[in-house]
């Protein structure tokens, strides 16, 4: 990788894909962004997309310069498919087969195979996206082996090296505040804070100290969870 290169990152409005946009950013010349609509009932992700875009180039002049064009992909099919509290009026627990029911079964090998189509279109190797396996929620298609074998499959079936970066795969939300703020200091961690979401209920009204968000969700009480944790340590000098 060289900073001469492009990337397509999986950008969803949530906090830990900016992190990975900003990641993206400081590593790659051009950076291109997808997200995907799929009738998400947190569509309000979807809304926050343009402005995180808008206000990145303030961080830092050389991001401006850098972040180059948006894709949104709507599939349809994904909802159709899916029974599960992110696309219904149903509650979020955790099902017999012990996954949560946001799980959209292989949600990520359908975003990775659409953004693999984008980046070969687009002449771009390398793609950036937030998937995770150290706050385990149960997801299989976070899993670093399940990232590294689409990242085979894509390169195989398109005839095209691919590299698929996942800068979180390996650290806690605290590490993720962490990064975040090496990268992109103070000016950064209060965008996070104000402007991406993460709640799987799409609150936009209820502010914290770590964003916005019901509090009550999986999703809001891991980012809770990982800001005290983040905070505590830094007010130790860790
Ligand atoms: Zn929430």
């Amino acid at each position: 990788m060289s900073l001469l290169d492009s990337a397509l990152v999986l950008f969803s409005g949530g906090q830990d894909s900016t992190v990975c946009l900003a990641w993206a950013l400081e590593r790659f010349a051009r950076v291109e962004t997808v997200g995907f609509d799929y009738r998400q009932r947190h569509a309000v992700e979807l809304a926050v997309r343009p402005r995180i875009r808008e206000l990145m180039p303030a961080i830092f002049a050389r991001w401006g310069e850098r972040l180059a064009d948006d894709h949104v992909v709507r599939i349809d099919a994904l909802a159709e498919i899916s029974d599960t509290a992110l696309t219904r009026e149903a509650a979020i627990d955790i099902a017999d087969s012990g996954l949560p029911t946001t799980f959209v079964p292989g949600r990520n090998l359908i975003f990775l195979s659409f953004a693999g189509a984008i980046a070969y279109r687009r002449g771009i190797k390398h793609l950036v996206a937030g998937m995770c396996e150290t706050d385990f929620s149960g997801y299989p298609d976070c899993r670093d082996d399940t990232i590294k074998a689409m990242q085979v499959a894509l390169t195989l079936g398109m005839d095209r090296r691919f590299a698929v970066h996942t800068p979180l795969m390996w650290i806690d939300k605290a590490a993720t505040f962490a990064l975040a703020q090496a990268i992109g200091g103070d000016k950064f961690i209060d965008l996070l804070l104000a402007e991406t979401h993460t709640c799987y209920l799409g609150d936009r009204v209820n502010r914290h100290d770590w964003g916005y968000g019901c509090g009550q969700c999986p999703a809001c009480r891991l980012r809770a969870q990982g800001f005290a944790k983040w905070k505590a340590g830094w007010k130790a000098g860790a």
